[in-house]
């Protein structure tokens, strides 16, 4: 608290004085009965309150969600990097000061996810924001992940302002890219991967290239535009590779003749690659979340441990291993150790080139550290 951390745990709540049903706003005393801020009351989960603002004459209401919103979305306007972009992050949760609130916008688009009670409950002010503050066509609320059910919240989805158009695609750096806000993995589309995907492309030149957990073919069609030899993407999820083949179909300037999308298990498909005695210039490992906490930490490390060692395995000698995890369980010194760890049970020298992270519209809060999920490693070998 005093840390300005927005989160207040169920042990740090002496008592409630009142009543406070689900989402109702909350004054926040320390110890010493000093107004510390306003909150959003959680009953149902261990993070029993959610701080909205450190100012102990906060009004929450209509006009701060207004305020909020507009100075999420001014941020991304006024940054270089994101002001042009067709697929941005509006509002990224406690790292924007709007916590259990995620906004991206694609296009004309925006789809905005609400994951805590204090959010359900203002659902109708943050909409009337977002269609002020961006001027979109619609809005589709996509709040179907799990994290609501620790809320005593149920999945909500639906168009909540306008109408969605018939397709949606965004241009990222320069490649057409389908998003399904309706199907798609989380809001549709992973714009976190943005900057890491610019990278792809710059270092795919004349390589044979390895796409593991492709989804839509992201990293694939940069690598592709980069000028890649070959690409194998490979992903369990059917609908998501024939994405992944539809948009290479909607950038004719690629050659799609140097495309494979390949349905399998990833953690089978790197084995039988090796048993094949295949070989790669670039890897790719972009998993989803194997440690959603600190308490899968353990298993989870065993499997970014299984597939990065054999991502090194079947590199070629100044080969390159792009790999990530998004796993807030899993802290990056620890995912050097995991990796470094696989580098050395492969018997390859390796060296990082790059560390990565997640693009500047997914902001980690100075004083919320566990809002640096992604994060990833550009290795060499040999
Ligand atoms: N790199 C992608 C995002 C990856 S999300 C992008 O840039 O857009 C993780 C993907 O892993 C999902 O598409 C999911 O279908 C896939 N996946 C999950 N478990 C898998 C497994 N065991 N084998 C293959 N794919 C898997």
């Amino acid at each position: 608290m005093a840390r300005r951390h927005p989160w207040i745990y169920d042990a740090a709540v002496a008592r409630l004085d009142g009543r406070a049903r689900p989402g109702d706003t909350v004054t926040v005393l320390s110890d010493g009965g000093k107004v510390l801020g306003k909150a959003a009351w959680s009953p149902e989960s261990k993070i029993r309150a959610r701080m909205w603002s450190f100012d102990p004459d906060a009004v929450i209401d209509h006009a701060f969600f207004k305020r909020a919103v507009a100075a999420s979305v001014a941020r991304r306007q006024a940054h270089p990097a994101l002001a042009g972009q067709d697929g941005v992050r509006l509002i990224h949760g406690e790292s924007d000061g709007l916590p259990g609130v995620v906004v991206d916008r694609f296009g004309p688009v925006v789809v905005m996810q609400l994951t805590s009670a204090g959010a359900d409950k203002w659902r109708e002010a943050i909409v009337a924001a977002l269609v002020q503050a961006t001027g979109c066509e619609a809005v589709y609320e996509r709040s179907d992940s799990d994290v609501r059910g620790r809320e005593g919240l149920e999945p909500v989805t639906g168009c909540v302002h306008g109408e969605l158009p018939a397709a949606l695609t965004i241009v990222e750096h320069g490649i057409r890219m389908e998003v399904d806000v309706v199907g798609g993995h989380k809001t549709g589309f992973y714009l976190d991967q943005r900057d890491n995907r610019r990278m792809t492309r710059e270092l795919s030149a004349g390589r044979r290239v390895l796409n593991c957990f492709c989804y839509t073919g992201g990293f694939s069609l940069q690598a592709l535009a980069g000028g890649a030899e070959s690409v194998l993407s490979i992903d369990s999820s059917a609908p998501a590779l024939a994405t992944g083949a539809r948009n290479l179909a909607l950038n004719p300037t690629l050659d799609a003749a140097r495309a494979t999308w390949r349905e399998a298990d990833v953690f089978t498909a790197l084995r039988e690659l090796r048993d094949a005695g295949e070989r790669f210039d670039l890897i790719i490992l972009d998993p989803p979340k194997f440690a959603p906490s600190a308490a899968h930490a353990e298993r989870a490390a065993r499997a970014y441990k299984d597939i990065n060692l054999l991502g090194f395995r079947l590199l070629n000698p100044g080969g390159l291993l792009m790999t990530y995890s998004c796993s807030g369980g899993i802290g990056v010194e620890l995912f050097h150790k995991i990796v470094a760890g696989a580098a050395a049970d492969a018997g390859v020298d390796g060296r990082i080139l790059h560390r990565l992270s997640a693009a500047p519209d997914h902001p980690v809060g100075l004083s919320v550290p566990e809002g640096e999920y992604l994060k990833g490693l550009c290795c060499q070998v040999g």
